[in-house]
């Protein structure tokens, strides 16, 4: 029967249910999943030695199958012993213990084992005297393996070892693929990626790459085969993000009053000179905004870079302009409330209020209404008793004022994605902090409005650029790369055992003159004894219980982690915030989105364990205030190598460098954004590669600038359907 890489494995295989279940789990369903299901290494296979070729005097190590287990006396000495055989593919040999028979009772014929032990015996009759045993799950492909012995195709000796799970191994995988190939399937592989794409690049078509990670002749083919995909599987994000933006510019958008005199008397007024990197975020957001298609701009920089007041002036640039007057007749001239209206989301409640007290303060002397919207409840700024203070309001009077125009500027958490929120003019959405809102909740806000928000997404996390381009590929990126001038530098200093009381007494004394402090800890609780062992890592619960104890007697001590409720975890919050909190013990949680300008001190237990751009993150929490900030970067590993690397954060002028530094020396495993963006391990592997991110997003570009609905590529098209789900699932 024909195979086709649609076809369901069990079309073509027996597959039994355990083997199913654990295909399910790896998601491999059909004869293309399995094909795709990658190698993750190469064995070098070459220095397995093979049972046969053993000799007397030896040390040995093979691998095997376990047979003829037995116990017995020796007839003279009375010594026990215990024997059997260990075989592979291409002879089988004695195995004795003597004086050890309870080591041959842990095992049972037929497993499968790693044996380690010096040959003994004399020619005809060598045996392995008191070997180590090592237990398998399977064994290695080699090539005296009975079941595959046409090795001689092998120039090398690379088998490839795939990701397996209880009930299919990794052997399994090599088999079924190279049967798969027997029966012809890469005959009628059909490449998605077009030919051109693949020459301009150097790159293996679908059937040679294939052919090339599965049974690499040379360790260059297997590489060249991954570059492939990881190519591909870039392209495809690429593709997706392309086409986005190409609906983004098909749709019309607000005009604005972006006139540089108007902008100025409100940046003018300011308590500080903008930053260079301010200013020319100001500048290309103001042209964006007088562009002809809704803005989509990512706006990253650093805690404390003065993201707000780019924020704060992009909204007043909207809400002092007017829609246009066709518009306003259709609605009704009878109001006067015609304005612009901004969208401001924020990922907790408590940076929501935030924004509303930091927006009160920038806007106060303008006539215009500011609004709050979260699970909690509702305010609305200025408050008809006192101009100079918000009040709080009923959730139906400020959907009202929503609705008729009246409020101008609303912020507020996702309450803000109700379906009862209703804008009359939405014109632009600010957001902070929010990784995945894409056209689809652009439009949700914007409801019927056939005119798309301009997006002004903001972001303290600090990813390489690679990886920018890659997940926020619909977005133009803008860096403010700059601190404000006079801002007081954190105070940095690695620390060990030997100098932590150093630092609890310099922490103590910040203590005593008022301010706060946060201590990371890598873990929740502590590791369950039975099931980890050796983990000499700090938890949050453990450590509070410690520094109340022995370190912080006199001061308030607080937990928190993730596995808090989120009402639980906004109380502890505003409580830090509040200053009922002296001390606040947590996990990372705290990286993103708490401003308490008294904190100003952070030690970070287990540094070792966070990446840099996560500790620069961490870091940024004491940046706030008027104080000099305070950060402890604690580890006892012993290793140089990470020494140097904390070292880093010392050295290093911002987030973005970081973020680099992580990539090249620590994998991309460990960056920000893996998980959330999709990619997978060979997709974030490919994000080392500028060269390579950058093809695919320029042939993804050229693709989809001469046929967007990829009407010539059904392949491509099907492809995408699913990764264009996967990125914009909530
Ligand atoms: P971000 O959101 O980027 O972390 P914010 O916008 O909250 O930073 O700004 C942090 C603090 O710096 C605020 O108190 C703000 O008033 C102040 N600030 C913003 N821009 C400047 C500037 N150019 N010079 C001095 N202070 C500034
Ligand atoms: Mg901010």
């Amino acid at each position: 029967m024909q195979m086709h890489p649609h076809d369901s494995l069990t079309t073509h295989f027996r597959i039994n249910a355990l083997q199913s279940k654990a295909l399910l789990r790896l998601g491999v369903v059909t004869v293309e999943d399995l094909l795709l299901h990658l190698p993750v290494r190469y064995e070098d296979i070459s220095s397995i030695q093979s049972v046969g070729g053993l000799i007397h005097g030896h040390d040995a190590v093979v691998f095997g199958k376990i047979g003829g287990l037995k116990t017995r006396k020796a007839w003279k000495s009375k010594v026990p012993i215990a024997e059997g055989w260990i075989e592979d593919g291409s002879a089988r040999i004695k195995i004795m213990w003597f004086h050890q028979p309870y080591l041959a009772k842990m095992l049972t014929n037929d497993m499968y084992v790693k044996l380690a032990g010096k040959v003994a015996g004399s020619e005809g009759k060598l045996y392995i005297a008191n070997p180590e045993v090592e237990k398998l799950e399977s064994l290695p492909i080699d090539r005296h393996d009975s079941i595959f012995n046409n090795t001689e195709k092998l120039d090398e000796t690379l088998y490839p070892v795939y990701r397996e799970t209880k009930g299919v191994t990794s052997k399994w995988f090599f088999h079924t693929v190279q049967k798969c190939f027997e029966r012809g399937v890469l005959d009628v592989l059909e490449d998605p990626i077009p030919h051109e794409i693949l020459a301009r690049y150097n790159l293996p078509t679908l059937r040679t790459a294939l052919l090339w990670i599965h049974t690499p002749k040379k360790a260059e083919h297997a590489k060249s085969a991954r570059k492939r995909f990881a190519f591909e599987e870039v392209f495809y994000i690429q593709v997706v993000k392309a086409r986005e933006r190409n609906a983004t510019q098909q749709t019309t958008s607000y005009r604005f009053n972006t006139d540089t005199k108007h902008i100025a008397s409100f940046t003018e007024r300011f308590p500080f000179p903008l930053t260079t990197a301010q200013k020319k975020a100001l500048d290309t957001i103001m042209h964006d905004l007088a562009g002809a298609y809704p803005m989509s701009r990512l706006l990253e920089g650093d805690v404390g870079s003065g993201k707000t007041a780019v924020a704060a002036t992009t909204a007043y640039a909207v809400a002092t302009s007017r829609p246009p007057q066709a518009h306003t007749k259709e609605v009704g001239t009878a109001l006067s409330f015609g304005n612009l209206q901004v969208a401001y989301m924020a990922p907790t409640e408590i940076l929501a209020k935030q924004h509303f007290e930091s927006f009160i303060e920038y806007f106060k002397h303008l006539p215009l209404n500011i609004g709050l919207i979260t699970g909690s409840g509702c305010m609305k700024f200025p408050s008809k008793s006192n101009p100079t203070k918000p009040t709080k309001i009923s959730k139906a009077q400020l959907l009202k004022w929503v609705h008729n125009g009246e409020i101008p500027i609303l912020i507020g958490t996702h309450a803000l994605m109700y379906k009862s929120v209703v804008f009359k003019h939405l014109a632009l959405t600010i957001i902070d902090e929010q990784h995945r809102f894409g056209t689809k909740q652009r439009k949700a806000l914007a409801k019927k409005d056939t005119r798309l928000p301009h997006l002004l997404s903001m972001t303290a996390t600090p990813i390489p650029r690679t990886l920018a381009l890659t997940i926020y590929g619909d977005l133009d990126i803008t860096l403010l790369d700059e601190m404000p001038k006079g801002r007081k530098p954190v105070i940095t200093t690695t620390v060990t055992k030997d100098t932590q009381e150093k630092m609890y007494e310099h922490v103590r004394s910040e203590l005593t003159a008022g301010r706060q402090a946060y201590v990371i800890c890598p873990r929740i609780d502590e590791p369950d004894p039975e099931k980890e062992t050796a983990l000499n890592v700090k938890s949050v619960t453990e450590e509070a219980k410690r520094l109340k104890a022995n370190v912080f007697t006199k001061w308030r001590i607080a937990i928190l982690h993730s596995k808090m409720k989120p009402l639980e975890k906004e109380k502890i919050m505003q409580e830090f915030y509040n200053h009922e909190i002296d001390v606040l013990v947590a996990t990372s949680v705290v990286e993103v989105g708490v401003n308490v300008p008294n904190a100003t001190n952070i030690i970070i237990e287990g540094a070792e364990r966070f990446g840099l751009a996560q500790l620069h993150q961490l870091r940024g929490r004491v940046i706030r205030g008027t104080y000099q900030p305070y950060c402890f970067i604690v580890s006892d590993s012993k290793s140089e190598k990470t020494r140097d690397r904390l070292k880093a954060l010392i050295t290093a002028k911002n987030g973005f460098e970081l973020a680099e530094h992580d990539l090249m020396f620590r994998g991309s495993g460990e960056l920000y954004g893996g998980k959330q963006s999709g990619l997978t391990d060979l997709g974030m592997e490919a994000i080392k590669n500028i060269k390579l991110v950058e093809a695919a997003r320029t042939e993804a570009k050229a693709l989809v600038a001469q046929d967007a609905t990829l009407a010539r590529y059904p392949h491509i098209h099907a492809k995408i359907t699913h990764i264009a789900e996967h990125l914009h699932m909530e």
